[in-house]
């Protein structure tokens, strides 16, 4: 079976990197389904999993917007911050959710709702990631 490099880095270091049958992210545009020899591009991912196929599993990484970047013989996603789903704290997403929304639940002179929504996508993702709900 054909395997492509692929690389999930941030500005704290590498995350992830592996051999992979096929990588699918959460682009802006929508669903981004990346086989061996896919043709070379650039795309915004939305706050989302990245699904990872190796030896016919598929591998999950959280990873928080950022960009996949698609070259002849290798992948890179870039990301602000990104967690395998071994590596994420379960306790600490619940606890940055149930914040986000008691702060979507004040009056909203009081919040940066924006903020707050970006924070509560941010939780539900690694909780869903840590849970397998992909
Ligand atoms: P929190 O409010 O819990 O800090 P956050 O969404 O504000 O969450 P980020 O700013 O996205 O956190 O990330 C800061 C750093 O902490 C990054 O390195 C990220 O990978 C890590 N991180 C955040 N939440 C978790 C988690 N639940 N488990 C493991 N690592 C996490």
């Amino acid at each position: 079976m054909k395997t492509v490099p692929v690389n999930v880095v941030t500005p704290d270091g590498p995350v992830y990197e592996a051999q992979v049958e096929m990588v699918s992210v959460k682009a802006q545009s929508g669903e981004l389904g990346i086989l061996p020899g896919h043709v070379p591009m650039v795309a915004p991912l939305e706050i989302g999993a990245v699904r990872l196929k190796k030896d016919g599993a598929t591998e999950l990484v959280a990873v928080s917007g950022g960009f996949i970047e698609v070259r002849q013989d290798n992948v890179t996603i870039l990301a602000q911050a990104a967690e395998t789903a071994e590596e994420i704290d379960l306790k600490r997403a619940r606890a940055a959710k149930e914040r986000a929304e008691r702060r979507l639940n004040q009056s909203a002179d009081q919040v940066d709702y924006h903020r707050a929504q970006i924070a509560l996508r941010r939780a539900i993702n690694r909780i869903d990631v840590s849970e397998n709900k992909f």
